[in-house]
């Protein structure tokens, strides 16, 4: 890992590099690439930037405005560890030639805007985030398979739809482990060992700092629990990870999905963020002898997520798919409380954390977010909400998945919303918070980037549930 220009070019000649590749994200989270031949690469255009395409982007550039600039961010640079040359990856950021500043849709310009937005509040000077990305790995050809007759096979009633499947009942079910079976078998119940352990490798290869693996509670679902770091920091390393993990499961024959509700029946994929804000080297989110040791600011900042939790909803869980993740009884929040331990509400505050590890740990979002928008969506939220010491409903250290519709109703107990749609219409109208480092461009192109690829595609394709409830009517 090289910490300057210099440092980099002597990497590359001892490492033999070949390719330089400038990778940057857009609005879907999504990585995208373009490689150059190390002999192209020299100090002016390190400093300077490379010109790319940015109307190639979906809901970027005007034909008319395409050229952009990608900014390397050179102590970002780790070999790829999957290329067949020596390769170097490093993180860009998008920078916009005609106003000479950074791209306003650039989500990982829009969090480091975040951070500096935050300490010029006088707020915090350090913020830390720890994602923890869940996902399925899936045996590549079934689902190629189901996939080609029509999609319509994701019912794990009847369902023969991944390699861990449920079977009807008097079917030898082997080694299998069942709906909600993940947590925690040995092998041969856990097929995905190896699988892991390989991706923890690499994944300390490219310079995440590993800590477990586990197999999910779900069939065929997985963990790998990364250490926290800086919010720029953490965001990349979703990235790689999400990087890793598929390559590892593809190079195996696999694939591996972080797609938030794959199986009707049987649990999710989470995108769960703990969270902190520091200054002067201390935790503010820290009070000992308060509930869960969390100080009031702590509290302020979860009130301020839960005030705008319904806009928030369309940056951290930006599918029509996520929305099938949070419903009750499946680990994934619905409603938005907070509590010590409880794995029901949409904030759960961390078992026995001390002055260095107490935080908030946010269980709503997902990882089809950019997680460079949601890291920085939740902490303008959470700054709003210091700023007006909005306080959170709670603590509610009851089972909320037993609570009935008519119990919520009547606390008063707010809640996700339902829908992509419903989340996309509150961040039209509650955006007020995001605005001094989101863009009223970018609330415009990202709502319509939502409805026009998510909601209304998804809302105009009849699903095979319907053809149960409707067909013969
Ligand atoms: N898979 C659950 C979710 O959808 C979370 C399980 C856990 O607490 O790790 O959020
Ligand atoms: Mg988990
Ligand atoms: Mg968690």
């Amino acid at each position: 890992f090289v910490n300057s220009i210099e440092e980099f070019f002597s990497f590359c000649q001892e490492n033999d590099v070949k390719y330089v590749d400038l990778r940057f994200t857009d609005l879907k989270g999504t990585w995208h690439h373009v490689t150059y031949r190390a002999s192209a690469i020299n100090e002016d255009n390190l400093t300077n930037g490379f010109p790319f395409d940015g109307s190639s982007i979906d809901k970027w550039q005007p034909i008319n405005k395409s050229d952009m600039i990608l900014k390397a961010d050179v102590p970002t640079a780790f070999l790829d560890p999957f290329t067949a040359d020596p390769t170097i990856i490093i993180f860009c950021d998008v920078y916009d030639i005609y106003k000479g500043q950074m791209y306003e849709k650039c989500p990982r310009s829009i969090a480091k805007a975040t951070l500096k937005h935050a300490e010029s509040l006088g707020i915090a000077d350090a913020a830390y985030f720890g994602p923890e990305n869940e996902f399925f790995v899936f045996d590549d050809v079934r689902v190629i398979d189901n996939i080609n007759e029509a999609g319509y096979k994701i019912d794990t009633e009847e369902g023969d739809w991944n390699s861990n499947t449920h079977y009807p009942d008097g079917y030898n079910s082997g080694h299998r482990g069942g709906v909600k079976g993940g947590y925690f078998p040995v092998a041969p119940i856990d097929t995905q060992v190896d699988l892991r352990a390989e991706m923890m490798d690499v994944l300390e290869q490219v310079g995440l700092e590993v800590i477990l693996g586990h197999h999910e509670v779900a069939q065929g679902q997985g963990e790998i629990g990364i250490v926290f770091s800086d919010m720029i920091g953490a965001a990349d390393n979703v990235q790689k990870l999400k990087y890793v993990v598929k390559m590892v499961a593809h190079l195996n024959g696999k694939t591996a999905t972080f797609m938030p509700k794959p199986l009707f029946g049987d649990n999710g994929n989470g995108m769960h963020v703990h969270q902190s804000l520091w200054k002067d080297g201390k935790n503010l989110f820290y009070k000992e002898g308060n509930y869960a040791n969390l100080s009031e600011m702590a509290l302020n900042y979860v009130g301020g997520i839960f005030r705008h939790a319904k806009a928030l909803a369309s940056i951290t869980n930006p599918s029509t798919n996520s929305y099938k993740r949070l419903i009750p009884g499946f680990e994934a929040p619905s409603i938005l409380t907070y509590s010590m331990q409880n794995r029901s509400a949409s904030c759960r505050i961390p078992y026995g954390a001390g002055e260095k590890t107490t935080r908030i740990e946010m269980r709503f979002p997902d990882s089809t977010a950019c997680p460079y928008l949601a890291f920085s969506a939740l902490m303008m939220a959470g700054l709003d909400g210091i700023k007006n010491k909005t306080v959170p409903v709670g603590p509610m250290d009851e089972d909320l998945f037993e609570l009935s519709l008519d119990e919520i109703r009547e606390k008063g107990i707010p809640q996700m919303p339902h829908t992509l749609r419903e989340a996309t219409e509150a961040l039209i109208a509650d955006n007020e918070f995001l605005r001094p480092v989101f863009s009223k461009t970018f609330i415009d192109d990202y709502q319509h980037y939502m409805f026009e690829r998510q909601i209304w595609p998804d809302e105009s394709r009849p699903t095979a549930y319907e053809f149960k409830t409707t067909y013969s009517c």
